[in-house]
């Protein structure tokens, strides 16, 4: 039976809409997920694959840790290649115990998406929304498109999970949110190949021809990119060019060797940072990519999707329980100072580790002066390691993390 009227109507099924619709579901509050697309094409849809701690606690406090845990890769560090060295970043040794979990999304949204159609709350494929009407009211509503009908779902509150282009932040009137932006003059050209990793942790190589980064999905896949100018169509890229320049951009003085395969997808990805304030209009919430974008070198966007859902979940359970709105009011801004710091982190990666088209010598010898300082520096490793393992959701960002593995 197709819902009309629902307390949370949830819009966009990706990671961020299903987590927050099970999270709600645990707490008893009643919501509705309306997703565009088919569940094929959501659950194939290549994309993220780093989870923090913070990420894999709350998947498993939702019921979907199972599978995570038997298959996840549990990484203790990362490599970083610069000047044709290789330096690792110990994470329990800087960064209080941490470590991270190799995990792809795809695998998030089909657990997810599993227990929803088990256990529900409604979840409705090929469900597209069209305009978000009455967020200043006490009656808002969602219209949306389904087997080739207009319909509308009731509710009292409605959360945009709709992605970087969705309709829901657009529908709030002019002057309502403010957006901060910037766009990087490159983009990733991303590749899965059916071939072990070389590698047991991810490297980040800066190198005169570029950055990549060396990634897996699991002990038989490996997720490679490179950097590409923006406007670059993967097409054009043969199997043996891409090799050939991650051998390139790889290289290092001693031992190693990059495995080839076949390569199975090919995608170029923009980079981009955006971030929009506040995370509320009226009685309607933003949450992940619907309300900021961060570039993946810092691997943050899914972890913040995550943060943003458990505390926006919190904040709607203790309004079902208590009647109180605390929560839901500090909503925005406890999200916000999270985000501007990983906001902070994938830039800070992403212009030390890429060459701009533009860059100056003088600029790149400061960035290897840069990377030659977190090689060095237990000081400026820890840094690195702390917010790559993820800050925790509830302690304020300025304070140091406390892990347990
Ligand atoms: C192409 C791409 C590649 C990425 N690669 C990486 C990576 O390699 N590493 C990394 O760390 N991060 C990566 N990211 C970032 C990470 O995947 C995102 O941060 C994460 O998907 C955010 O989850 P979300 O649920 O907020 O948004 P999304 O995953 O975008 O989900 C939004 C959902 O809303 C649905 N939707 C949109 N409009 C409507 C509508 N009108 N009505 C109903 N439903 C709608 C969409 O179909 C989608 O299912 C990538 C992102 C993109 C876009």
């Amino acid at each position: 039976m197709i819902p009309e009227h629902t307390t949370v109507a949830v819009v966009g099924g990706g990671p961020a809409g299903l987590l927050l619709a099970r999270l709600l579901h645990l707490r008893g509050v009643d919501c509705v997920v309306l997703e565009s697309r088919e569940r094929a094409y959501v659950e194939q849809r290549q994309r993220a694959g780093i989870l923090e701690q913070g990420t894999v606690d709350v998947l498993r406090a939702a019921g979907a840790g199972e599978r995570l845990d038997r298959e996840g890769l549990v990484h203790h560090g990362i490599e970083l290649r610069f000047d044709r060295r290789s330096h690792r970043i110990d994470f329990p040794a800087l960064a209080a115990g941490a470590s991270v979990t190799v995990y792809a999304q795809t695998e998030v949204v089909k657990d997810l998406i599993d227990l929803q159609l088990a256990e529900g709350p409604p979840l409705l494929f090929g469900a597209e929304v069209v305009a978000v009407e009455g967020a200043d009211t006490g009656r808002p509503s969602v219209r949306y498109r389904s087997d080739g009908r207009d319909r509308v779902l009731a509710c009292e509150y409605v959360v945009g999970c709709d992605g970087f282009h969705g309709v829901v932040r657009q529908s709030v009137p002019e002057g309502g949110l403010t957006t901060y932006q910037r766009e990087y003059p490159y983009s990733w050209l991303g590749i899965l190949a059916d071939v072990a990793p070389s590698c047991e942790e991810l490297i980040y190589a800066h190198s005169p021809r570029g950055f990549a980064l060396h990634s897996m999905r699991s002990p038989s896949v490996s997720r490679l990119y490179l950097q590409v100018p923006n406007g670059t169509d993967a097409a054009a890229w043969s199997d043996e060019r891409i090799w050939d320049e991650l051998d390139a951009r790889f290289a290092v003085d001693g031992p190693w060797r990059l495995e080839r395969g076949p390569i199975t997808a090919k995608s170029v990805l923009p980079m981009r940072s955006f971030v929009t304030e506040p995370l509320r209009h009226g009685r309607l919430f933003l949450a992940g990519d619907a309300a900021h974008i961060v570039p993946p070198t810092g691997a943050k966007g899914l972890n913040l999707a995550a943060a943003d859902v458990t505390v926006l979940a919190a904040a709607f359970a203790e309004l079902h329980d208590t009647g109180s709105t605390e929560l839901l009011d500090a909503y925005s801004d406890t999200c916000l100072r999270r985000v501007w710091r990983a906001e902070h982190f994938s830039y800070f990666m992403t212009t030390t580790l890429h060459t701009d088209p533009d860059q100056s010598p003088f600029e790149t010898r400061l960035q290897i002066a840069q990377l030659d300082r977190i090689a060095g520096s237990p000081h400026a490793a820890a840094e690195l390691a702390e917010n790559y393992v993820g800050l925790p959701l509830t302690a304020p960002v300025g304070e140091r993390a406390e892990h347990t593995d």
